[in-house]
């Protein structure tokens, strides 16, 4: 590639022996907060791009993906949906955009813990679709501070926590240790459910088998469910799943379509079919942590 065509392009290098690369209109923002590298990028084919220390965050065009997957699958698998106002508790999540999908949830309430309280007003400014609102919301309370250390001390006990972190490297690398997920195990509430934005299996692979045997030691239940994201390379995403509840995870299919349907939330992703199918796993992802 020539000089003058490299600047159109950003190129997320998280791990070796590939790259994606995104090809830009505009360099929106490059600038620092206090523990991480901001750039906002205006992308020819996603929109706009955020990334934080050079990995993409969340992109305009996809993001509803991820955060629908992660915020409605617990949502309406647990025991008490529908019925009881779920308490939630989103660790990292800077961006907003799994408080707002939360927020659907007419009876929920959300804490959202972000170590980065630049991030918060970064995408308040830049990206305001992102959080439509939920930031003001009075459902939502925001903390910020470390995920971890929030979870290992005392405080009151939540139905979901949504761990919406970076991927495990700098300031999120304590969000996939054992001590962390036992931590959020005991801010749980009797039949709670963590779900762990795990990254994709066909290249992070041992993140996945790490974090759920973690799960296993601590949890009844410990799995994980897939989504396709486009700009996370790779196939398949995984989320980490960890419930004592067993049978949040078989939900059928009927049930879950009459809570969405009583939910009254409208998605673009998300559906009682999709929820089921989602916890179906490819060999090669089961084998990483069943030996089935
Ligand atoms: N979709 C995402 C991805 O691509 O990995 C995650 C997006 S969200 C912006 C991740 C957030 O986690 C960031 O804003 C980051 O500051 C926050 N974070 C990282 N480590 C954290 C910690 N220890 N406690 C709380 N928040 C943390």
């Amino acid at each position: 590639m020539t000089e003058a065509l490299a600047w159109r392009w950003f190129d997320e290098t998280l791990d070796e022996g590939y790259r994606l690369g995104l090809e830009i209109d505009r360099v929106i923002i490059e600038s620092e907060s206090s523990t991480q590298a901001i750039g906002l990028y205006e992308t020819v084919k996603f929109g706009r791009v955020l990334t934080l220390d050079g990995v993409i965050q969340t992109c305009e065009r996809d993001e509803f993906i991820y955060h629908e997957m992660m915020a409605h699958m617990p949502l309406f698998a647990h025991s008490g949906a529908g019925a009881e106002a779920l308490r939630v508790c989103v660790i990292g999540g800077g961006d907003g955009g799994m408080l707002r999908e939360i927020l659907k949830h007419r009876h929920a309430t959300a804490t959202l813990v972000e170590i980065d309280g630049g991030v918060i007003e970064f995408c308040k400014t830049h990206l305001p679709n992102l959080s439509a609102g939920a930031f003001d919301d009075p459902r939502a309370n925001i903390i910020v501070a470390d995920g971890a250390a929030v979870m290992a001390s005392d405080g009151p006990v939540f139905d979901v926590i949504i761990v919406d972190s970076t991927d495990p490297i700098g300031p999120g690398a304590i969000l996939f240790s054992e001590q962390f997920y036992a931590d959020c195990k005991s801010r749980l509430a009797p039949g709670g459910i963590l779900v762990t934005q795990n990254g994709v299996p066909m290249i992070q692979g041992d993140d996945l088998r790490r974090s759920v045997g973690y799960f296993a030691k601590y949890f009844a239940d410990a799995s994980c469910y897939l989504a396709p994201i486009p700009t996370y390379f790779g196939g398949f995403m995984a989320f980490g799943w960890a419930s004592d509840d067993d049978q949040c995870r078989q939900v059928t299919e009927d049930v879950i379509a009459k809570r969405v349907a009583a939910a009254q939330i409208s998605t673009r992703y998300y559906n009682a079919e999709i929820h089921r199918a989602a916890f179906a796993l490819p060999q090669y992802i089961r084998t990483l942590f069943d030996g089935t």
